[in-house]
């Protein structure tokens, strides 16, 4: 036998009871960014390498470490998006969807990190993002902080997730911080670890969320940023805070929180569990005034944020806030010669009476038993069953197979629709 071939690590097949919760979960998601008026964006999974390294910086452990990067056939370098924002905010200036205007916008699908896989952690995983371009008021922020929020409402886990914030400021402000936290970090340089020794010169923001312990320790008696902050930023910050707390929304001020990716600017956000080990952010965003005019745009005010499905969905299951369904609520089958044409025609006439509903015809026949058989394990809530004796009545067999009740109901339309809508609960 010839050897069987398997799934790349860290990719991940969904089969049909994973898939049954997945529909729900985006449902949730996409009811929720449509009662705000966001618009969908749908963008290539691949894009030139250079977009990533100029979006997200060439020093960030995504770009340096993380991207699925090869040439193609022309030889030209592409990368497997392993985050959404580079890609839309190219897409946006690209079909001038942000010039003058202002924007909000969602997106969902896969994206691709050479990660080491764990619990949480996929090479390919699923992003639903929110960017809104060409506001700039703290309000925009409290307002996609607000539809986050409303997720969590409707999917129950509210009091499972907690909302860290900081701010940035302006890159002025960071610029002259970064300068202090360097000269700190020198100071204590060989008492830091391997990858915080590296970033002091290369991203020492990112030395601030280090998880050495001793980095953590030392990182005690650090300058704070908010220290650097002018009277726009830290007005931005504080209104932010009001407006949430006028939502109800609460939150703790997280001064270490920087997040991955080089664009933030002012607010950063996450929302972090403590039901799922380690991979604990489900949600992360921030503002990134900057970064459309990095890419060649006109300098353009910008906040979104990037939410892990397969977090969410595994705090989800764990918390069992959903469960898989059958995607089949109505079985048709029949005994009997030239039962067949009965049969699609029953499950025709079903289809058109139940649009949201799904009809399942058995084939290949078979005695009661198997057919019930059958009926039971598709989870079938009802079983409509042919014989030779119904179709010389012109009835239908009906079992509603959470009772176990049964009876021959006419086949005339209207009779027998109303008869399978009382057992649906329609
Ligand atoms: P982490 O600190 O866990 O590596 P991140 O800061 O790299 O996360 P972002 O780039 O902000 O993550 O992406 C937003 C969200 O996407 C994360 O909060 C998380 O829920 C999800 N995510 C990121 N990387 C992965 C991954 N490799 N597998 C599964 N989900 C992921
Ligand atoms: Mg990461």
């Amino acid at each position: 036998m010839a050897q069987s071939i398997q799934a790349i690590r860290g990719m991940n097949d969904l089969l049909p009871e994973d898939t049954s919760v997945w529909q729900k979960v985006e449902k949730v998601l996409r009811q929720t960014v449509a009662s705000y008026g966001y618009s969908e964006m749908r963008m290539p999974i691949v894009e030139h390498t250079n977009l990533f390294s100029r979006a997200i910086g060439e020093v960030t452990d995504v770009v340096e470490k993380e991207m699925y990067t090869f040439e193609d056939r022309s030889g030209d370098s592409l990368s497997l998006r392993p985050e959404g924002t580079a890609g839309c905010v190219r897409a946006a200036l690209e079909h001038s969807l942000i010039y003058n205007q202002e924007q909000r916008l969602w997106y969902m699908g896969p994206m691709f990190r050479h990660e080491r896989p764990q619990k949480g952690r996929y090479r390919q995983f699923h992003q639903l993002g929110v960017e809104v371009f060409g506001l700039e008021g703290p309000d925009i922020d409290a307002e996609i902080i607000a539809l986050t929020h409303d997720l969590w409402c409707k999917l129950g886990i509210t009091d499972q997730l907690c909302l860290e914030l900081n701010t940035l400021g302006n890159s002025e402000e960071r610029k002259i911080y970064k300068e202090n936290l360097v000269k700190f970090l020198e100071a204590h340089f060989e008492d830091l670890d391997e990858d915080s020794k590296r970033r002091t010169h290369t991203n020492p923001l990112r030395v601030l969320d280090s998880k050495d312990e001793k980095v953590k320790e030392i990182l005690k008696d650090a300058p704070a940023l908010y220290d650097f902050l002018g009277e726009e930023s830290k007005a931005h910050f504080e209104n932010l805070q009001k407006l949430l707390t006028s939502l109800g929304i609460k939150f703790t001020i997280n001064p270490r929180l920087v997040r991955g990716l080089d664009y933030y600017n002012l607010t950063v956000f996450e929302w972090t569990t403590t039901a799922l080990g380690a991979q604990g952010t489900v949600c992360g965003g921030g503002r990134y005034d900057g970064l459309v005019e990095q890419l060649g745009g006109k300098a353009t005010k910008a906040v979104g944020f990037g939410l892990g499905l397969e977090r969410l969905i595994l705090l989800l299951t764990t918390l069992q806030k959903v469960a898989p369904s059958s995607p089949v609520d109505i079985f048709v089958c029949g005994m009997g010669e030239n039962i067949e044409s009965h049969q699609l025609a029953l499950c025709a006439q079903m289809r058109s009476a139940f649009a949201d509903c799904g009809v399942l015809n058995h084939c290949g026949g078979g005695n009661f038993k198997r057919l019930l058989k059958h009926a039971d394990k598709v989870q079938a809530k009802v079983a409509l069953i042919l014989g030779e004796q119904e179709l010389q009545n012109n009835t239908v067999m009906v079992k509603n197979l959470a009772t176990g009740e049964q009876e021959e109901v006419s086949r005339q339309a209207d009779v027998l629709t109303s008869y399978v809508a009382k057992i649906l609960n329609k």
